[in-house]
């Protein structure tokens, strides 16, 4: 049985996201491994410059431009996807796991009665087969998965979780006309875009996130501060959005997004089992509470006992002094 390898390439405004780009970077290595092929799958409208750039990694690239795929449906992208994976039967499928991809791969796994591992965070390819690296109870334990030789296999991995290599290839690039179906049950009456942020929290480098310990919305301007002159965004526990302080799309955890940045800062933060499952693979992971004994310190790397509001102002100003002295 052939193990080729099939990306979904997520894209944002028709250009590639940088999560898609690791998986990619992994999907190359997995396909040398097994000497078969690399394809991805970019669909939308207007995608020919996002084809452009995965083919710079691929095999070959499937494109599905179609206007109806403008904006995310599940119902329109499932039966495309559906179809692609039926016709190039692809052995391993990966995608990000995003809001996107947790509601899109578990209904195709269900519908190839697939093998699936969601929320992974890397790959081990020493040996016969593939390992797949998956965190469990908030990081508590890691487990290592090897899917079984017949089932088809999706993986969804949390982005930041390999690096993105060099493109150097000009796979081919296949334009697809797929039959796009609607679920005749649901249409969309109308959709807003949430204001647009300038990081992507899943894709951030850097988060400063804010717990029921900032005590108001507005003391999230000084996280904000933070945030810009790190390049990084804000994130919420979700005491704060149920708060209404901030927006949903901040949220991290079992309810919220899962981020995996390079460094985390919990500010006021407890450390609930729930929120600490949204972000136990961040590289470095630095907590603020003037609580001791906060769960939050048993996942830190670096902890700072003391009361956030005296912490953070003298954290702002010296990033300040950094950033004029470069
Ligand atoms: C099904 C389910 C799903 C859930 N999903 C999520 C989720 O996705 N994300 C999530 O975050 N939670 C989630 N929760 C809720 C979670 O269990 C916790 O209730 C929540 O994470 C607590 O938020 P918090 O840390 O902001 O608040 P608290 O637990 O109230 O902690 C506040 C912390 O701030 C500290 N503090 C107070 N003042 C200061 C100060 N001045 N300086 C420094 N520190 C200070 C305190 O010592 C305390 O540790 C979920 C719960 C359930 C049941």
């Amino acid at each position: 049985m052939s193990k080729d390898v099939l990306i979904f390439v997520e894209c944002k405004d028709a250009v590639p996201r940088k999560a898609s780009l690791e998986l990619l970077s992994a999907g190359r290595q997995i396909a040398e491994k097994f000497s078969s092929v690399l394809f991805a799958v970019v669909m939308g409208s207007d995608m020919k410059n996002a084809a452009g750039i995965v083919s710079g990694y691929t095999d070959k690239t499937i494109v599905v431009d179609d206007g109806s795929l403008a904006e995310y449906g599940w119902d329109l992208m499932s039966s495309v996807l559906e179809g692609i994976l039926t016709k190039y039967s692809p052995a391993i499928v990966l995608g990000t796991s995003s809001m996107t991809g947790k509601d899109l791969f578990p209904r195709l796994a269900a519908r190839f009665q697939a093998a699936m591992v969601s929320d992974a965070v890397g790959v081990d390819l020493e040996g016969d087969g593939l390992k797949i690296k998956k965190p469990l109870y908030g990081g508590k334990v890691i487990s290592w998965v090897a899917p079984g030789p017949e089932a088809m296999l999706i993986a969804t991995f949390r982005p930041n979780s390999f690096a993105v290599n060099e493109p150097g290839r000009n796979g081919e690039i296949i334009e697809e006309k797929m039959n796009v179906s609607k679920d005749p049950g649901i249409t969309v009456v109308s959709s807003t875009k949430a204001g647009s942020k300038k990081v992507d929290l899943q894709e951030a480098d850097f988060i400063i996130c804010g717990g029921r310990g900032m005590k108001a919305a507005e003391n999230f301007s000084l996280l904000e501060d933070i945030a810009d002159l790190m390049g990084g965004r804000v994130g919420a526990s979700r005491t704060v959005v149920d708060s209404k302080w901030r927006d949903y799309d901040d949220q991290i955890g079992k309810s919220g997004k899962t981020v995996s940045p390079k460094l985390y800062i919990g500010c006021g933060v407890s450390g609930a089992l729930h929120h600490i499952m949204g972000m136990d693979t961040s590289k470095v992971i630095v907590a603020i509470n003037k609580d001791p004994n906060a769960p939050i310190f048993q996942y830190a790397d670096y902890g700072i006992v003391d009361d956030a509001f005296a912490v953070l102002p003298a954290l702002k100003e010296e990033l300040k002094k950094v950033r004029e002295d470069s």
